[in-house]
């Protein structure tokens, strides 16, 4: 069973790059980059959610 209750899909910004994506947030903080993960393509970890 899966459930997407806990976490939220919207738009992360990368500061390594400035590049911006579709992620996943979870509620411990953490945040996946859709398809790249919990680091940017660049290597970059500094994901921040845009509102
Ligand atoms: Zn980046």
């Amino acid at each position: 069973m899966t459930t997407d209750e806990e976490i939220r899909k919207g738009l992360a910004i990368c500061d390594g790059c400035g590049s911006a994506g579709p992620a996943h947030f979870f509620p411990d903080g953490r945040v996946h980059l859709i398809g790249t993960g919990p680091t940017c393509s660049c290597g970059s970890s500094d994901l921040r959610p845009i509102e």
